[in-house]
């Protein structure tokens, strides 16, 4: 059957650019002399390719390809491989450089050919098109791919769908395809075009109504709805977010969507009820009222939306404005009625719309997974997971620090599975892996969830101590990770902090950390809510168990670590199979590719991280014959004699003084730079 496991939906990160994250492991500078042909950095394009004409200590000149002379430090230059075909290769892996620049020019080089498609190992990397390539996925293409083993043909979201398929079937294990990339990079295409091929696959046609592949992919607009409609809640009125969306429509198709996940019409109302609500909710405003420090209803507006939404909250109006405008204090003595003042009736109010927005949307989840997973008889799965990428704004809260620490957790994941299937590749070949030493983000991963004295834990205990500030906060932090390699005190603050994750340093505001992880609901809101006579709304907010009714502090954040230890399960217990999707430009538009948009995707969505892993073994390999055809200039003397080809590839290396590499059983593998060393060999023959 087809799962969907989903945390949520993300939002595009800016563009930042970081230092290489395979910087320096390559031992190139000592390869690169005059006239080697080499990459160097690049303020507009990332990476430019160039000629070294002077060398000068470890100074070089670069005449880059539009006739510029740049200086740059050796340390700093990557060779290029003039031997790379003109087309780019199909896997990465197979790039006799395995570095940044290198990688970043394959994939610019096959988007330029409408290649859109390419892999790294196991991994696909999907670069958004911006136009239709109906060839790319017709009914001739999908028998095709069906027919072929995986790596057969060309790259394509198609060999992923039927390895994972085929892997299910024929040897019965769980499969999950995650699918990430940041926004409008093309994971719900990438998905649609999945689900349309696994039913394919599986012998099934697309049809309209309740299937369940058609129920995972209406999940996606639900959610999607849902989670836009909280940008209401800025009162940003450029939110309405778009020109040339015609509400009406789009209103048809959230419904229909609905339909089809299994939300009957009657929750439907309710649900429509409930948004409606929230945006009068929104639209009250508050004047100061008759006693100091009171507040009432600002204007005949505001009167009229207090209104509205009590009708479809289907509350009492006077609890509402109650609820809003007043606190009720219970002390050791007597229960007092207090008025809070405008202000404190705005927070309020934002605050119940707010909590309504979150139960409602928690409950769109339940129902949906429900829908989904009764569906099904059978006991294996392929879950689809949507993820969001790595955040990194100007200013960075709460929820950046969330979405990143999921990252983090993912990665994690991806890291031992890359490193298990390149493990997979040496035990093969029956090569020596056993000193490959493998450095993953545990660190970092700690720093956010150990328990105790971790960053979680830390603000759960700031949360429940009543005088604790963002200040004094952020000042425990800095004490207790003083020395810590991931975590940085910023010059010039009180109470920012940054983290310095796999994709790069992200700089975090703590100001709303405290607030943001206390997670109650106002007593008065709860009552007011389960009074309702809407039995949807009511059934939001079932009564609480006595004693915690007080609202006891409990915190997001560790509620979140729950949840994503449990997403981490469900994960480990299948076998994963990763889509990265990029997004070429921000102009949406099709043939431009923007290296330096690109990288920063690659960095984040940790695919040059599979690359470091890989470099930590041996990111090149050579079947004997390859090698020797590309080497045996080296050594002419070999083909005066009759040698096994194992035994001339080692002959060449040891010639050349290499150690380290490994002769497998059908190829050569090399330590990262090794590659380069040899063809610096041969330039100099
Ligand atoms: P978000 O995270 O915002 O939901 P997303 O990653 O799901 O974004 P999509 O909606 O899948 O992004 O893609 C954005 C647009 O890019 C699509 O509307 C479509 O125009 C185009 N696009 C994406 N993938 C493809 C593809 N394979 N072929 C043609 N066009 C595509
Ligand atoms: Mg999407």
């Amino acid at each position: 059957r087809f799962g969907v496991i989903r945390i949520s939906n993300l939002v595009s990160s800016e563009i930042l650019l970081l230092a290489p994250l395979i910087e320096g492991s390559y031992g190139m500078a000592e390869n690169i002399m005059v006239d080697s042909h080499v990459w160097v950095e690049d303020p507009d394009v990332a990476w430019i390719d160039g000629v070294v004409v002077d060398i000068k200590a470890d100074q070089a000149t670069v005449k880059t390809n539009d006739d510029r002379e740049v200086i740059a430090n050796l340390s700093k230059l990557y060779i290029k491989d003039d031997e790379a075909p003109s087309e780019g290769v199909e896997d990465m892996t197979r790039l006799s450089y395995l570095h940044e620049p290198a990688v970043l020019e394959n994939l610019a080089t096959r988007y330029g050919l409408n290649e859109i498609y390419t892999y790294t190992g196991n991994i696909l990397i999907a670069v958004n098109p911006f136009q239709g390539l109906p060839h790319l996925y017709d009914a001739e293409v999908m028998e095709k791919y069906k027919e072929a083993s995986f790596k057969e043909l060309s790259p394509h979201v198609f060999a992923i769908g039927g390895i994972a398929y085929r892997e299910m079937i024929n040897e019965g294990r769980n499969k999950c395809i995650l699918v990430s990339g940041e926004s409008g990079s093309g994971k719900t295409e990438t998905t649609k075009v999945l689900m349309r091929y696994l039913a394919y696959f599986g012998g099934h046609t697309a049809g309209e109504g309740r299937t369940v592949e058609n129920q995972v992919l209406e999940s996606n607009p639900v959610l999607e709805a849902f989670g836009n409609a909280k940008t209401v809640k800025n009162n940003n009125s450029s939110c309405f977010e778009l020109d040339g969306v015609n509400d009406a429509e789009e209103y048809l198709a959230t419904r229909k969507a609905m339909d089809v996940v299994g939300i009957s019409e009657q929750e439907q109302d309710a649900i429509f009820r409930v948004v409606a609500a929230i945006l009068h909710l929104g639209n009250i405003e508050f004047c100061k009222g008759e006693d100091a420090d009171s507040s009432s209803l600002k204007d005949e507006q505001s009167k009229f939306h207090l209104q509205m939404t009590s009708e479809l909250l289907m509350c009492d109006s006077h609890s509402l404005e109650d609820a809003l405008c007043k606190r009720i204090m219970v002390t050791p003595e007597e229960v007092i009625k207090r008025s809070l003042d405008p202000l404190g009736a705005a927070v309020s109010r934002d605050g119940l719309a707010k909590t309504i927005y979150s139960r409602l949307f928690d409950w769109l989840v339940n129902k949906i997974n429900i829908s989904i997973g009764q569906d099904s008889n059978s006991r294996r799965l392929i879950g689809v997971l949507d993820i969001y990428g790595f955040e990194s704004f100007k200013a960075n809260s709460f929820e950046q620090f969330c979405i990143n620490y999921t990252n983090e957790k993912l990665q994690q994941h991806f890291n031992q599975h890359v490193f298990k299937m390149e493990q997979g590749e040496y035990e093969k070949e029956e090569i020596d892996w056993s000193y490959v030493e493998f450095v993953d983000n545990q660190e970092v991963v700690d720093l956010i969830e150990k328990k105790p004295g971790g960053i979680i834990a830390l603000l759960d205990e700031a949360c429940m101590l009543p005088k604790s500030t963002p200040e004094t906060f952020s000042e425990k932090l800095y004490q207790t990770f003083r020395d810590h390699k991931r975590f940085i005190k910023p010059k010039l603050t009180r109470s920012d902090f940054t983290l310095v994750h796999y994709a790069g340093d992200v700089r975090y505001q703590s100001d709303q950390f405290l607030d943001k992880n206390k997670d109650y609901v106002v007593a008065e809101h709860q009552d007011m809510l389960n009074a309702s006579k809407c039995s949807f709304v009511s059934g939001l907010f079932p009564p609480l168990p006595k004693e915690s009714s007080k609202s006891k502090f409990s915190s997001i954040g560790a509620r979140f670590k729950l949840q994503l230890q449990q997403l981490m399960e469900t994960l480990n217990h299948t076998e994963p199979h990763y889509i990265r999707c990029v997004k070429p430009n921000n102009l949406l538009q099709p043939t431009v590719f923007d290296n330096a948009n690109v990288l920063h995707q690659l960095r984040s969505g940790g695919v040059l991280e599979a690359i470091r892993v890989k470099c930590a073994g041996y990111p090149t390999n050579r079947t004997f014959i390859e090698f020797l055809n590309r080497f045996i200039i080296l050594a002419p003397e070999i083909l005066k004699g009759e040698y096994e080809a194992d035994v001339a590839c080692k002959w060449i290396l040891e010639k050349k003084g290499l150690t380290g590499y490994q002769i497998g059983k059908s190829k050569v593998f090399l330590r990262a730079g090794q590659m380069a060393e040899l063809d610096a060999h041969r330039t100099r023959v």
